[in-house]
């Protein structure tokens, strides 16, 4: 099994180590049961490196990650460092990571698991069995085009611009991730935009449209405009499989589709990039969760959501369908129990720490495997 892979844990801070402690749990599970080790590193990033190193992510952490085949990531920042300058904060160590690795291509699950089926906002007949994933376009788009900036007006008013840019190139290589994903889901790829208002819309829908038509036969591909989408995602949100939309769309509607689950403690991400030469597609795999500063060190996180980034990393990274299926089971029957950090407890549950959650969940692996 796969003991060249190369994994970096880059904790963070606030409740990044707290949960990534559990996910050293289930590693070390997978090592003694499943005969699947790694060559693992960990490393500082955010406020733990700005501390001991004076910079949100060094040099060697990036070379590291470069090096890696997958990087696990807990979460950065908190009040500590927030009168530091923008460029100085713990949150730079995230996007050079991004930029350093050419992640482009954002994947946000949503996954309602049976047990929390009560958890989410809508009905249980609406998010019950939901399991839909939205990939976002990250470093394109209207949070990066040019021109942008605030002017000053002949008439003393002032204007603000952004830009929506997209190449082709840019659409293409984020659309293939989708429809790849696609091909190893239930087949169906929506892809969302403004085609009837705007002409970065239409050239997405064009583009997507020509690639799935050379490349992906078998995908069943539909476009739908991204209001009808948001609209969409409320009243019927299993007419889902993949979703592929561009920056700012992605940002609204993955918060959307987030919170049809109920909470933050339980959701992964992934943000992948191109396959280079090697053959290597660079990817980083982390909570949507933040630090958490309200909670750090009183040891009630909940470490689902990275424990199911790790399952992510084994699915997406290293091709460990069965593993990553086992660790999701494991997590759904420890719910099922009614164990339950306090963001997802509920009437008749037993309000557990974040150090019981992870030994809970190898309990649970021992118990699948035996
Ligand atoms: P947050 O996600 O840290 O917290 C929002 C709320 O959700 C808080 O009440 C928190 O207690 C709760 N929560 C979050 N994760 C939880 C978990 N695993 N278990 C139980 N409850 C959980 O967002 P925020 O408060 O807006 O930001 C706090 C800090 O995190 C800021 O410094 C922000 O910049 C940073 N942040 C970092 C990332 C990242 O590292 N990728 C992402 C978002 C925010």
């Amino acid at each position: 099994m796969p003991a060249n892979k190369k994994l970096l844990l880059l904790p963070g801070d606030g409740i990044g180590p707290e949960v990534m402690r559990e996910v050293r749990r289930v590693i070390d599970w997978m090592a003694h049961r499943r005969a699947i080790s790694f060559d693992l590193a960990e490393d500082l990033v955010g406020g733990a490196s700005i501390d001991v190193r004076g910079t949100p992510i060094s040099d060697s952490t990036l070379a590291s990650a470069r090096d890696a085949d997958a990087v696990l990531f807990g979460a950065v920042g908190g009040p500590k460092w927030d009168s530091l300058d923008f460029d100085k904060r713990p949150e730079i160590g995230i996007l050079a990571l991004r930029r350093e690795l050419g992640l482009f291509a954002n994947l946000r699950p949503a996954l309602v698991l049976e047990p929390l089926v009560e958890a989410s906002t809508l009905k249980p007949e609406v998010v019950r069995g939901l399991d839909l994933m939205i990939v976002r376009e990250s470093t394109g788009g209207i949070y990066f085009g040019e021109p942008r900036g605030i002017d000053s007006l002949p008439d003393g008013q002032k204007r603000g611009i952004n830009t929506e840019v997209y190449t082709t190139g840019e659409i293409e290589r984020v659309g293939r991730i989708a429809f790849e994903l696609a091909s190893r889901r239930r087949k169906r790829l929506c892809s969302v935009e403004k085609a009837n208002v705007m002409e970065s819309g239409l050239l997405w829908r064009q583009t997507i449209a020509a690639l799935g038509a050379r490349e992906f036969p078998g995908i069943a591909l539909s476009h739908m405009y991204a209001d009808n989408c948001a609209m969409q995602l409320v009243r019927n949100p299993r007419q889902f499989d993949v979703i592929v939309t561009s920056n700012l769309f992605g940002d609204l509607l993955s918060d959307l589709a987030s919170m049809l689950t109920g909470s933050l403690g339980m959701l992964p991400s992934a943000t992948i990039g191109a396959v280079d030469a090697s053959g290597k597609r660079p990817a980083l795999y982390e909570p949507i969760h933040g630090s958490a500063p309200d909670i750090a060190g009183k040891g009630i996180a909940n470490p689902m959501a990275e424990i199911l980034s790790f399952a992510m990393l084994l699915r997406w990274s290293f091709g460990l369908e069965d593993d990553a299926a086992l660790i999701e089971r494991a997590a759904t029957r420890v719910l099922a129990s009614g164990l339950r950090t306090p963001d997802v407890m509920a009437p008749g549950c037993a309000r557990v720490g974040t150090a019981v959650m992870g030994e809970a969940v190898v309990r649970e692996l021992d118990k699948l495997a035996a």
